[in-house]
């Protein structure tokens, strides 16, 4: 007789696997350590789930094949998920910037939503277990339990996710299987996670939060490139612009780093023409870049210059005001690190794509086995592409979980 598909994880791709397999009629069960499905999808967005991006694209991805993620997306991309969550009764909208959210800007509903779309497909659920070890034995996988019992299952999706925030659930406690049935390993570090860096120059500015083009640097040379919101604390710098950069930072220990932001990134030429307007009057610099940055920016900006705060406009010379914007545009904070697992959004690292066929999610290298979501070495940046990726990858792995190949 056959078992049942067993699925490792009831986060987003373990919960999208379990109803896209048991619409193929197959019986499923759904395991996860934690009392209920979907723990740490109830966070993500500020509790308001960001769920997916409208201007989604393959190569916004980091992992080491665009050509991979491009056939996972066409398989099961943007407007799937959009159908998909609209079937199980999550509608969606989009902000002006594509990131796409549940109109009830609230992750529980979407929790809710899932929950009940698993049990109106009768799938078995095995809550508050953990999986300590799968081994496969002849044809057959075998998982011991927390619980002390152990299952046999002939086809199991691994969906148990990676390090990141591991008070939710998700420790990577299952890495050390995976490697056993013959998967490699790539070293697991905090992506989406706060960049530490030496504050005193811009202690100040403590709490500020801007829009800003963040460039990480190492030994002078650009590395990579963001635009987004960004806060200053008194241990760094937090918000979308950089957290997209922290896996550069985390997969370069010991690097010597240096973040440069640019205020000004889209108002630049705007505020030139206010200075050349008012070049000749008595205002204050600090007034004119005021007009264009938050007013607690520019006396910081102006004394690291060298200028008095309310230094007259018609006072400085062309290479003085010049020297002013440059201040502003390359403010630069020296790199210490990232925050650990505890405080990133996910882990990159884990399990290479290359041992993965995107175009079902099944193992290259184990009979019977799928991994999805965030178990797999893949980051996306802030913005919905994480939830995204897991919820393609589930999806791909539970409708083909059932397909005769196997
Ligand atoms: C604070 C925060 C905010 C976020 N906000 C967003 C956002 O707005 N948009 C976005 O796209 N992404 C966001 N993310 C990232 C997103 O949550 C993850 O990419 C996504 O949850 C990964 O899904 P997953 O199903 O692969 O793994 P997980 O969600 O981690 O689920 C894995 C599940 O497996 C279970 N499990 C693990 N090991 C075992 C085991 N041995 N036995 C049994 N069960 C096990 C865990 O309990 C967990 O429930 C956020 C993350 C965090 C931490």
């Amino acid at each position: 007789m056959e078992t049942p598909i067993t699925i490792i994880g009831a986060g987003p791709a373990g919960m999208t696997a379990a109803l896209f397999a048991a619409r193929t009629g197959a019986q499923v069960r759904l395991i996860d350590g934690n009392e209920q499905v979907g723990r740490k999808l109830l966070v993500t967005g500020s509790g308001r789930a960001n769920l997916t991006n409208q201007r989604m694209e393959a190569r916004r991805y980091a992992c080491t094949d665009v050509a991979w993620m491009e056939v996972l997306l066409k398989r099961f991309g943007h407007s799937d998920l959009i159908a998909f969550l609209r079937e199980i009764g999550v509608l969606t909208f989009s902000t002006s910037d594509g990131w796409c959210y549940p109109i009830s800007e609230s992750a529980q509903t979407v929790v809710e939503s899932f929950a009940h779309a698993l049990r109106l497909a009768k799938v078995e659920m095995v809550l508050n277990t953990k999986v300590v070890t799968i081994r496969k034995i002849s044809n057959e996988f075998s998982l011991v339990l927390s619980t002390g019992t152990t299952l046999s299952a002939d086809r199991v999706i691994v969906a148990a996710g990676g390090k990141a925030y591991p008070t939710l659930g998700s420790r990577g406690e299952l890495f050390s299987s995976l490697k056993s049935l013959g998967h490699s390993l790539n070293p697991l570090v905090p992506a989406l996670a706060p960049v530490t860096c030496e504050m005193n120059p811009w202690k100040a500015l403590t709490g500020l939060r801007f829009d800003a083009r963040a460039s990480l640097y190492e030994n002078g040379t650009l590395l990579a490139e963001t635009t987004g919101n960004l806060i200053l604390t008194e241990w760094g710098l937090n918000g979308p612009a950089v957290m997209d950069l922290s896996h550069q930072i985390s997969t370069r220990p010991g690097a010597k780093l240096e973040l440069r932001l640019n205020p000004l990134f889209n108002s630049e030429a705007e505020l030139r023409d206010l200075i050349s307007r008012k070049r000749s009057t008595d205002t204050p610099l600090r007034v004119l870049l005021g007009s264009v940055l938050p007013p607690k920016l520019p006396p910081v900006l102006l004394s690291r210059a060298g200028y008095p705060a309310d230094v007259p406009v018609n006072s400085l010379k062309d290479e003085q005001i010049e020297k002013a914007i440059k201040q502003s545009t390359a403010m630069p904070f020296k790199v210490t690190g990232v925050r650990g697992f505890e405080y990133c959004q996910v882990s990159a690292g884990g399990v290479p794509v290359s041992e993965v066929d995107p175009v079902n999610m099944r193992s290259r290298l184990v009979r019977g086995l799928s991994l999805v979501g965030e178990t797999l070495d893949v980051v996306g940046p802030c913005g919905g592409y994480n939830l995204q990726f897991a919820f393609s990858s589930g999806a791909v792995a539970g409708m083909e979980i059932s397909t005769p190949s196997y």
